[in-house]
């Protein structure tokens, strides 16, 4: 399975990189993860908007839903000679009126994810797990069927012991990294040290800092998350355009 960042700050976008969204392809599926600021003209550099299969949102907040709408719009009313397949979106009803509107007639349905449910999309098998945020969020295990590779995302969280058993053996953990060392225990983000002492602790294979501050020095973030991991596993920093294939 191919991952690509298309955005990876939290909050807001700021010179020129937007926020939480990334593209998971395999077998020629294509997946959206998380539709944040500047995600379509992101998504136009990867391919033909026309052509993804599937959206699936982790929650709703702003800065991962804000370009869901031009999204829909885009489907909704580009010329084509056929008409455009239906884009089945995926999220969490905890919210009802947020999860009612990823239904636009003729252009894109709601579908349901549950916590106790693994779920199928396309190549890939879905487990959730609810995480520690404002609002309701989730975060995803995903096992891309044919080889058993595993690609572990956490949503937006605060920290959470449940992650060492969730992320177990990932083969990539993507990780919310709001927070320098420092704001341990906070309410909605993970620190750059619980990022790797849970990455660490789940034995998982590569650490990828997401969701990233705008402000503070990523190097340091960074080396913050690996001394927190004892340096025994790969720590990248997401940024727009880096592809990882798991
Ligand atoms: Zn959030």
């Amino acid at each position: 399975m191919k991952l690509t960042v298309l955005g990876c700050l939290g909050a807001y976008p700021y010179k020129g990189q937007g926020t939480s969204s990334y593209l998971l392809e395999s077998d020629g599926f294509k997946l959206l993860l998380d539709a944040g600021s500047t995600t379509l003209v992101n998504l136009e550099e990867q391919l033909d908007p026309l052509t993804l299969d599937a959206v699936i949102l982790s929650h709703y907040h702003h800065d991962h839903i804000a370009d869901l709408g031009v999204l829909q719009y885009y489907r909704q009313l580009y010329p084509t000679l056929e008409p455009t397949p239906v884009l089945p979106i995926y999220g969490h009803t905890d919210d009802p009126i947020h999860f009612e509107e990823l239904n636009l007639a003729g252009v894109s349905e709601a579908r349901p994810y549950f916590e106790a449910e693994e779920l199928k999309i396309g190549p890939f098998l879905i487990t959730f797990m609810k995480t520690i945020h404002p609002v309701p969020c989730y975060a995803m295990r995903f096992v891309e069927a044919a080889t058993g590779k595993v690609f572990v995302f956490t949503g937006d969280s605060g920290y959470l012991e449940s992650f060492v058993d969730f992320a177990k053996d990932a083969d990539v953990f993507l990780a919310d990294t709001y927070l320098f060392e420092g704001n341990e225990r906070h309410h909605a983000h993970f620190t750059a040290k619980e990022s790797g002492e849970i990455a660490k602790a789940a034995n998982v294979k590569k650490l990828v800092l997401t969701h990233l501050p705008q402000h503070g020095s990523l190097a340091e973030l960074k080396q913050q998350a690996e001394n927190a991991a004892d340096n025994q596993l790969p720590v990248l920093l997401a940024e727009k355009n880096l592809v990882i294939t798991i």
